[in-house]
């Protein structure tokens, strides 16, 4: 079904009183306030004292991973991810579809609009997205624990699947992605298959890089001294194409490879704060190399919340504090690796409010304590504001959120409570 056309009516952008068209999905017209005349095909939303942002993309996440949030705390990483493995041996589709959902209620109410997952069972993510309006970028989840069988049966279905669902991608606005876990828990020949699948079929491969010094080492140790970066690039893996989760061990060379290959890196802070993985991401170094730098929350279940604004404020602050420079993250490249700088790589016209770009669009409420202040808009929105400023989210031109409802919530959050139980079951 085509949108429709909505006007939002003396909404600010960009600090300035304006009215905003939206047709077919697309911000068609931002004109002075009052300028813009009402038609009956339109629906009219009176925003006056509200702020138009673009909605968030929020670039690394495990969205089914929703309903485990808590499961495993105050542990490090490999004991984390060991626990995790035991507990997703238990869950079904029927769990996926329900904790995206969940998930879902959270992302809209935080203002993403976008989101690049990566999960099994990706086609009940997919069907979950496509109900509630937030475009999914997911695919296929190659993890084949170096199994040659488990490989052929990965290969088979990927293949199957991608055909089967490409079509339904598209129809969701979303982007088809393939996704290998990590090079210690997928076989070469596999990742050189995904590589290869991935090139054929002009495909983004979305996989975590470099998250834990202990991945580093063990892969030095198993590969000739490589590093995380050098192994795979060893293997012609690298490219424009790559979205490369963490990259927070870095050497000097590794940052001149990503560069060099044109790889999209995605910093996850709360999540590797909490699992204690580090907190020195090299963002002034990756940034002057020419490295394309976004932002994710990644799963709940490590960083218990999947908050952009949040991820947005955390990331600025570690990033200061280890510095011991205050200009090391400023609020403007902080909203471009939250917004553009994955569109960039998605390859969406998102991200901006701008005419002729896509209506994904965050409405914020400024009535309240936080905006009330000398400071600029961005200043209070990220370091002082928390997400529930924003009182209503555009997807694609429909309201995916109106005045904090998210339709259906109730629902979701029941039948979300049913699948939970069974979890509950499998974990003690
Ligand atoms: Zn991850």
């Amino acid at each position: 079904m085509a949108a429709g056309k909505i006007l939002l009516k003396d909404i600010t952008v960009d600090g300035v009183r304006k009215d905003l068209l939206i047709e077919n999905g697309i911000i068609s017209r931002i004109a002075d306030a009052g300028t813009v005349s009402v038609s009956p095909d339109m629906e009219v939303t009176g925003c006056s004292g509200k702020v138009a942002m673009p909605g968030f993309i929020n670039m690394h996440t495990h969205t089914p991973m929703t309903l485990m949030r808590g499961i495993e705390e105050d542990v490090e990483f490999h004991e984390w991810i060991s626990r995790i493995w035991k507990v997703e041996a238990g869950i079904d589709s029927e769990f996926i579809y329900w904790s995206s959902k969940v998930a879902f209620i959270e992302m809209l109410k935080s203002g993403t609009t976008t989101f690049n997952d990566q999960y099994w069972s990706f086609q009940a993510t997919m069907k979950a997205a496509a109900q509630m309006g937030i475009r999914p970028v997911t695919g296929y989840d190659i993890m084949d624990r170096m199994d040659p069988y488990e490989a052929e049966r990965q290969k088979e279905q990927c293949i199957e699947r991608y055909e089967k669902y490409k079509g339904e991608m598209a129809e969701a606005d979303g982007v088809f992605a393939l996704n290998f876990h990590a090079h210690y828990s997928v076989s070469e020949p596999m990742m050189l298959w995904a590589a290869e699948f991935a090139r054929k079929n002009g495909l983004l491969l979305h996989t975590h890089i470099s998250e834990t010094k202990k991945e580093v080492e063990d892969c030095k140790a198993a590969h000739g001294g490589l590093t995380p970066v050098e192994y795979l690039d060893s293997l012609g893996i690298l490219g424009e194409n790559l979205i490369a989760a963490h990259t927070l061990w870095l050497t000097p060379h590794d940052i001149e490879i990503l560069a060099g290959r044109k790889v999209s890196c995605v910093h996850n802070i709360n999540s590797n704060c909490k699992l204690a993985s580090g907190l020195r991401f090299l963002y002034s170094e990756m940034k002057e190399a020419g490295i394309n730098i976004c932002l994710g929350t990644d799963g709940a279940a490590s960083s218990n919340n999947l908050d952009m604004l949040e991820t947005m404020k955390t990331s600025a602050l570690v990033q200061k504090a280890w510095r011991g420079d205050p200009k090391a993250l400023p609020l403007n490249e902080l909203l471009d690796m939250a917004t553009v700088n994955g569109a960039k790589v998605l390859g969406l016209k998102t991200g901006r409010i701008a005419e002729g770009w896509k209506a994904d669009i965050c409405i914020v409420d400024t009535d309240n304590p936080y905006f009330l202040s000398p400071g600029s808009f961005l200043a209070n929105y990220v370091y002082a504001a928390h997400s529930d400023c924003i009182d209503s989210v555009i997807c694609n031109g429909r309201y995916v959120m109106k005045g904090r409802q998210v339709p259906g919530e109730k629902e979701i959050l029941r039948e979300a409570s049913k699948v939970l139980r069974h979890l509950s079951t499998l974990s003690v």
